[in-house]
């Protein structure tokens, strides 16, 4: 499989935001650090595993956290932001509140 770049993370997280009707979080260092692993977990994965959580090295039992992960359907709502904070709900955004440390709904706590 091609390996991914940098740039093609960026782009990947770009076009999610846009199509889920997301705001990326402002801040670029942070942003950048996210989108690395995105592109790190790709190359090493072949999937877009989210880079705030543990794989298990297996796509079909990775499924759930495969970038954008099931979770985000509330977590957007409830929290403002994904797990990872990457991605904003337009609310929180327009707030212009940093994302804050939210429970992992993979693991139930
Ligand atoms: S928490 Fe979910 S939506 Fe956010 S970066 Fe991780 S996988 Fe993607």
């Amino acid at each position: 499989m091609k390996p991914k770049s940098l740039e093609d993370a960026r782009l990947f997280a770009s076009m999610v935001a846009t199509k889920q009707g997301w705001v990326l979080n402002p801040d670029a260092d942070f942003r950048e650090i996210i989108v690395q692993g995105l592109c790190d977990n790709f190359n090493r994965y072949g999937y877009f595993f989210c880079p705030c959580r543990d794989s298990d090295g297996s796509r079909e039992v990775d499924k759930d956290s495969i970038c954008p992960c099931v979770w985000t359907k509330a977590d957007l709502p409830e929290y403002g932001h994904c797990y990872c904070g990457l991605y904003l709900s337009r609310g929180f955004a327009a707030a212009g509140l940093p994302p804050a440390s939210i429970p992992d709904r993979r693991y139930g706590s």
